[in-house]
């Protein structure tokens, strides 16, 4: 029989505020997912926007978590100090003639009669795929750098979500790996952090749900195998409103001046359907008899106590 290998699970915050309940709740579901199997948890500071993100705001995210009870068992480095890492999977990118150089203007892109993605991004047409090297220097400006897709469907079965599928040329057009200003974005800074990390579960938000066939190509394109996908559902605060760094009675600053940290477990873990009635509990606690079937699937209405 084949051994059944440790679940690693992660948590990777973009540490540009502090947390509130919807980050903490992804955080906690992740950290129970792995913990209920004696997994491991990695935590990474997402740090990619260096103008939105600081030290600051990440070390009070550590402490928050420490409070909470969500420990992690290891801290891979920073996004933001990995570019020569990220450069050489570029580089593997760009020698198997999947890279191209893409002038598009923002304003370009977004007269662009084309559908877009639910993170906000356009179907790409295809506009600079094959620009020819007079056309490329005419520019003379950095251009971003683009990855070819294939016409294929990229289907994965989430843990939350069911089965999801994109065809990443129908429904996503090439992509950006790197922008004009040299900075690597987002898909494959997490791509390469996961993999080598050795990640075998990724939980998060369901607004990220768009992104994980994009992310299960650069996977394949590296040799990272695909990890197991759970994106959970939007938490709502009680009026029905989408919970943002705005709500600041939400967020941790201010719950933790008048909440313990059972107190607010307790109130995700009611809210999400994991405990039958409202009772203050630790995460350890909760871990016991964590079990994906009892998570609701639709949007989460927060069901504060007192
Ligand atoms: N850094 C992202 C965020 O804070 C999460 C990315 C991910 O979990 O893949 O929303």
């Amino acid at each position: 029989m084949e051994a059944c290998k440790t679940p690693v699970g992660r948590f990777a915050p973009t540490p540009s505020g502090r947390m509130h309940l919807g980050n903490v709740f992804a955080a906690l579901i992740a950290w129970l997912s792995v913990k209920s199997r004696n997994g491991s948890f990695v935590l990474r500071m997402e740090d990619l926007d260096v103008q939105r993100t600081s030290e600051e705001f990440a070390s009070q995210l550590r402490d928050d978590l420490r409070w909470l009870g969500l420990s992690w068992d290891l801290e891979t480095p920073a996004q933001s100090t990995r570019s020569a890492v990220y450069q050489r999977y570029w580089e593997q990118l760009r020698d198997a003639d999947l890279l191209y150089p893409c002038y598009c203007t923002r304003s370009q892109l977004h007269s662009v009669n084309a559908p877009h993605l639910s993170d906000g991004t356009y179907v790409y047409p295809g506009t600079c795929r094959n620009l020819s090297d007079a056309q490329k220097s005419a520019f003379q400006r950095a251009p971003a750098w683009r990855v070819k897709v294939p016409d294929k469907d990229y289907c994965l079965t989430d843990l939350c979500q069911g089965v999801f599928s994109q065809n990443l040329s129908r429904d996503c057009g090439d992509f950006v790996v790197q922008r004009a200003d040299g900075v690597f974005v987002y898909q494959l800074a997490v791509t390469v952090d996961d993999g080598e990390a050795g990640v075998t579960e990724v939980v998060r938000g369901v607004d990220l749900l768009g992104s994980a066939p994009r992310q299960m190509y650069l996977q394949e394109l590296f040799g990272f195998p695909h990890p197991q996908y759970g994106h959970i559902p939007l938490l709502v605060a009680p009026d029905g409103r989408r919970l943002s760094k705005r709500d600041k009675d939400l967020d941790l600053g201010t719950l933790r001046l008048h909440k313990k940290p059972e107190e607010i477990i307790g109130c995700l873990a009611h809210s999400c359907g994991l405990l039958e009635a409202y009772q203050p509990i630790s995460a350890a606690e909760l871990a016991g008899d964590f079990s994906w079937k009892k998570l609701k699937m639709d949007n989460i209405k927060l069901q504060i106590q007192g």
